[in-house]
């Protein structure tokens, strides 16, 4: 059993925490160090609790609150090694751990895997964090692609957190100019509705239980788009649990991940 804190989504900060055994694990901290602490009062997450700040890349909106967070927690760093290069400057105090993509690493009750995404920055990664009872969360985002192996890290995991960044009309309709709109929907960019969609439709298994669609453009896409979008597609491929659209502003209350089978266990006891 595991517990999901969504502090935040979007262009303009990301941060998730996963927990488990009472111990926590931040994966990515795109807010100043300040906001993710009220954000984390907020809902009840400890963040002396945190062993670990994972970032799933370095641009600011992943990686802004990191340095002071990693100095007042005292907890190491873990990037892939390309990332590091370009934040280490920036804590020379910190302690880091290389997320490596052979071997994953083990980190309190935490199993963390990665794979690269297709995105502009140095050594881009989803996440994948298990613990021992098979509970499992994905994180993709910032990915211009779902490419083999990003299907292969995200599958039969019990909650997926996926970028549904923008509507497709929107965006072609949007002010931004054809070569911004170009990026965005470009394989250095990032997922549409409709490509998040489908592939969670991919996804989709008995055991996964939590949906929450992350980094959301403002511009180019509401809540309620990305839900109309995703929902009925999910429905179709027989998905009955928990779907949520992270938001910019605040944090959703606290998720609790667990798999099917069990959870229906815990109902009859
Ligand atoms: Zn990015
Ligand atoms: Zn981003």
């Amino acid at each position: 059993m595991m517990r999901l804190f969504v502090l935040g989504s979007g262009s303009r900060g990301n941060c998730f925490a996963v927990e488990s055994e009472g111990v926590a694990l931040l994966v990515d901290a795109g807010f100043s160090a300040r906001e993710i602490e009220r954000r984390a009062e907020a809902v009840g997450l400890e963040l002396g609790r945190v062993a670990g700040i994972a970032l799933t890349h370095e641009h600011g909106d992943h990686s802004t609150g990191a340095p002071r967070l990693a100095r007042r927690l005292g907890a190491p760093v873990l990037t892939a090694p390309g990332t590091w290069s370009r934040l280490a400057r920036r804590m020379p105090l910190a302690t880091h751990q290389g997320i490596g993509l052979q071997t994953p690493l083990e980190l309190g009750p935490f199993r963390v895997r990665a794979c690269p995404v297709s995105h502009d920055a140095v050594e881009p990664l989803a996440l994948a964090v298990q613990v021992a009872d098979g509970t499992g969360i994905g994180v993709a985002y910032d990915l211009g692609r779902p490419t083999a192996a990003v299907r292969y890290l995200l599958r039969n995991l019990t909650a997926l957190v996926l970028e549904a960044n923008h509507d497709e009309v929107a965006l072609r309709t949007s002010e931004y100019p054809p070569v911004v709109q170009r990026r965005i929907a470009g394989s250095g960019g990032h997922l549409s509705n409709r490509a998040a969609a489908e592939l969670l439709a991919e996804l989709h298994h008995p055991g996964l239980a939590v949906v929450v669609l992350a980094h959301l453009s403002q511009r180019c896409n509401t809540a309620e788009d990305a839900r109309a979008t995703v929902a009925p597609v999910l429905r179709r491929v027989g998905f009955t649990g928990a779907l949520h659209v992270a938001s910019q502003d605040g944090p959703l209350p606290p998720i609790l991940v667990v798999a099917p089978a069990r959870a229906q266990l815990s109902l009859a006891l």
